[in-house]
């Protein structure tokens, strides 16, 4: 992506695109992959260290809360963030500790409680938690 398209991408999610978060955003819309805030860490800076660890997780936090980006959390200490917004669920791998997709159709659920008083229902997502199997 061109920084242009993804300056663009940020604006259209009232997120003022900084050369940092632009930064930021580029490398998690051009690999498409959940990536923890390490990661994007690892990423953005590459060779030589640029942005901090603290802005890095703030940005990712102001993406998510923007709704550029998913924030998945597969266990306590792991945190996803994922390019991909659409409706749609997860494998995760205990053992390896990596996220993959589920296709929102590949999933039905054919029950769910009653909404507590006051509240809408504004999405139920799926982590199918996985290990390797026994032998
Ligand atoms: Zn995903």
């Amino acid at each position: 992506m061109s920084v242009e398209e993804v300056s663009r991408l940020l604006r259209e999610h009232d997120i003022t695109p900084t050369a940092q978060r632009v930064e930021i955003a580029n490398v998690l819309f051009t690999r498409k992959e959940h990536l923890s805030a390490e990661d994007v860490f690892v990423l953005v800076n590459g060779e030589a260290p640029r942005v901090s660890k603290a802005t890095v997780y703030n940005t990712l936090g102001l993406f998510a809360a923007q709704g550029l980006i998913r924030e998945v959390i597969a266990d306590p200490d792991r945190t996803f963030y994922d390019p991909n917004t659409a409706p749609h669920h997860h494998f995760y791998d205990t053992a390896t500790g990596k996220l993959t997709d589920i296709p929102a159709e590949a999933v039905e659920i054919s029950r769910l409680p009653a909404l507590p008083e006051g509240v809408q229902m504004e999405g139920v997502e799926v982590i199918v938690r996985v290990r390797p199997a026994a032998r």
